[in-house]
């Protein structure tokens, strides 16, 4: 943070019936100049652990927010939405509402712009934060329960959390087209939110086959590198036509 080493990638979210890009997803990059690139997966838990998430995860909201504005101005770009990953040990630093309002307010995002992408472990930290996640939706916030099918999944979330989204982990999608009881339970998960009222993303979708039988399942929104892999700022922009005004590319979340 303090060498300028991180930066963000994005991947569109596109919905499931016409493609169009509805959000972004913000995916931090480190480009250490011995070590080369650090994944995430290496990188986050360091983070987490030393405390640092903190000040890493207000760095990406603020720069998600400021590249979010960056792509307005192009027709059919002002309802779509960056959605940020964020870790329970950020969501109990006593700091992150106050530094939430304030990041948003001075980039000027309205809250519905916002995708909150939570993992099933805030859970296990109480009610305390189910009641702050419910705090956050209520200004307009939108929140994505994110992996889920992976680690401990309980239906209990579903019930528990203030959930708009639900993001199918990558490791159902991949064998859809492989396994039938693979195919039944992805199945069941999509039917299951749409009763609950709750839109679903399924993550990693990399074969067409896989596509056409999401498709078949109702299932709102796909992302993976089929359709779109991370793209830096200036790419997205392009992407999404901000260069070239006229081109209507994009719609809402909502
Ligand atoms: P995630 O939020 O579930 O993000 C999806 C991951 O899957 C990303 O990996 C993305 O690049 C990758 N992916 C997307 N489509 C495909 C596909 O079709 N095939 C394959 N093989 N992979 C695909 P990435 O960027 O390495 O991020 C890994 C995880 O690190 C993320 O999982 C998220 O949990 C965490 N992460 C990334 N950025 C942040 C951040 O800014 N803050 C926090 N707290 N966590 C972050
Ligand atoms: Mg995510
Ligand atoms: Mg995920």
């Amino acid at each position: 943070l303090q060498n300028d080493q991180l930066h963000l990638v994005y991947q569109p979210v596109v919905s499931a019936y016409n493609q169009q890009i509805v959000a972004v997803e913000a995916l931090v990059r480190w480009q250490h100049p011995v070590h080369g690139a650090i994944a995430p997966s290496s990188l986050i838990p360091i983070a987490e652990d030393s405390g640092m998430i903190v000040d890493l995860g207000r760095w990406v909201l603020q720069t998600a927010c400021r590249a979010l504005r960056s792509w307005e101005g192009a027709p059919g770009l002002n309802s779509l939405a960056v959605a940020v990953n964020v870790s329970p040990s950020q969501l109990t630093h006593r700091g992150f509402v106050g530094d939430f309002d304030r990041i948003l307010s001075e980039s000027g995002v309205q809250p519905s712009r916002l995708l909150l992408e939570v993992t099933e472990n805030v859970v296990a930290l109480g009610d305390d934060m189910i009641e702050l996640l419910s705090d956050l939706r209520s200004r307009g916030v939108r929140l994505a329960l994110d992996d889920f099918g992976q680690g401990q999944t309980s239906l209990r979330y579903l019930r528990d959390l203030p959930l708009d989204v639900l993001k199918i982990d990558k490791a159902f999608v991949d064998a859809i087209d492989a396994s039938p009881t693979d195919e039944a339970i992805v199945h069941a998960i999509v039917d299951l939110a749409h009763k609950l009222g709750i839109r679903v993303i399924a993550e990693g979708v990399e074969r067409e086959d896989q596509l056409r039988i999401l498709r078949g399942f109702s299932t709102d929104f796909l992302q993976g590198y089929l359709i779109h892999r991370p793209k830096g700022e200036a790419e997205m922009a392009e992407l999404l036509g901000v260069s070239r005004p006229g081109r209507p590319t994009a719609v809402g979340v909502g």
